[in-house]
C-alpha cells in the first residue's frame, strides 16, 4: 500500500464527496502552510509544515486539483528556499511571493489587487471557481470581494479547515446561481 501522510486519506475523501469540487486552491504560507514567519529565518534553515499540511497537499496532487502560492512574505528568497527545501517546489500551478513595498503595510502589494489577480492571469482559472486559505482576516475580507471562497485559518491547514473551505465554496455556487 503506498504510503500516506498524515490527514491524505481523509484529504482524498472529502474533496471527492465535494459538492462542488474547486478549479484551484490557493494557500498562504505564513501560518497557514507552515507554523512561523519565514522572515524570522535565513535559507540554512530547516522548515517544517503543519502536521496535515503536506497530506493535503498530496490529496490535492492525487486528485489533479491545481493549486496555487500566494505570500506577502518580505524574505521571498527564504520562502523559495523552504518550498524547495520542503520538495514543495513544482507543485503549484502558480507562486506568488510578492512582498509589499514595506514590511507589511497596507499600502503595497495586497492579495486581492497583485496575488490573486497574478494567480488568475497565469491559470485563466475564475475567482469563483477557487478556494483561499490564508491565516490574516484582512486578505480574507479583501480577497473574498473578488468573488473566490476565502476561508479563515486560524491553527493551521488541516483537513477539517480545508471540508469548511468546501462547505462553503457549495454554498458561494448557490448564492451566484441566485443573482
Ligand atoms: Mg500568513
Amino acid at each position: 500500500m503506498a504510503a500516506a501522510y498524515p490527514g491524505q486519506a481523509r484529504a482524498v475523501q472529502i474533496l471527492q464527496d465535494a459538492p462542488r469540487p474547486p478549479q484551484l486552491i490557493v494557500f498562504d504560507l505564513d501560518y497557514t502552510l507552515w507554523p512561523f514567519w519565514c522572515e524570522m529565518y535565513t535559507v540554512n534553515d530547516t522548515p517544517s509544515l503543519y502536521p496535515e499540511s503536506r497530506g493535503i497537499l498530496e490529496a490535492c496532487r492525487e486528485l489533479n486539483i491545481p493549486m496555487a502560492i500566494a505570500s506577502r512574505t518580505p524574505t521571498p528568497k527564504v520562502a523559495k528556499a523552504f518550498m524547495n527545501k520542503l520538495g514543495l517546489s513544482g507543485m503549484f500551478e502558480s507562486v506568488q511571493l510578492i512582498p509589499a513595498s514595506s514590511g507589511y503595510d497596507h499600502h503595497s502589494a495586497q492579495k486581492d489587487t497583485d496575488h490573486l489577480p497574478a494567480i488568475h492571469r497565469e491559470t485563466n482559472i475564475p475567482y469563483t471557481e477557487m478556494i483561499f486559505f490564508d491565516d490574516e482576516f484582512p486578505n480574507i475580507s479583501k480577497v473574498a470581494r473578488l468573488s473566490v471562497t476565502s476561508v479563515l485559518v486560524s491553527l493551521g491547514m488541516s483537513v477539517d479547515i480545508l471540508q469548511t473551505g468546501l462547505k462553503q465554496h457549495a454554498a458561494n455556487g448557490k448564492s451566484q446561481r441566485r443573482q
